[in-house]
């Protein structure tokens, strides 16, 4: 993946996490990634509509992952997909807390770990 492609991301992302927002100056020690969205063991690119940007703590948790439990209907529901989706039609803040508003939002929130301890720290500073 060229540098250009990379910056490219980052600008577009408003250098934050596409799935939990934490913005870079809020990670200070971890430089915020670009991953694949689907990745590319599942057969995708380096597209750019392939790329987000993610924090350290979400990248690890969503790793290969493509779907998800959904913890309120136990159905394999799709992860958030940052190209494909409204952010705000499946997050919504209550205080430090991320929940999700809907079955993609409920499933990402779980799978990537989005209120462990390591994330609610970076949030509460
Ligand atoms: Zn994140």
């Amino acid at each position: 993946m060229s540098p250009a492609t990379r910056a490219r991301v980052r600008e577009r992302a408003g250098n934050r996490c596409e799935y939990c927002q934490l913005r870079q100056e809020d990670s200070p020690l971890a430089v915020l990634h670009v991953e694949h969205i689907i990745p590319r063991m599942h057969g995708r690119s380096d597209d750019l509509d392939n790329l987000a940007l993610a924090c350290i703590d979400c990248n690890l948790h969503k790793g290969p992952n493509l779907t998800g439990i959904d913890p309120e209907t136990q159905q394999v529901t799709e992860l958030f997909h940052p190209r494909r989706h409204r952010w705000d039609d499946h997050f919504q803040w209550r205080g430090l807390y991320l929940t999700g508003q809907s079955a993609v939002g409920r499933t990402t929130v779980r799978v990537l770990q989005m209120n462990s301890e390591d994330q609610l720290a970076l949030r509460c500073c």
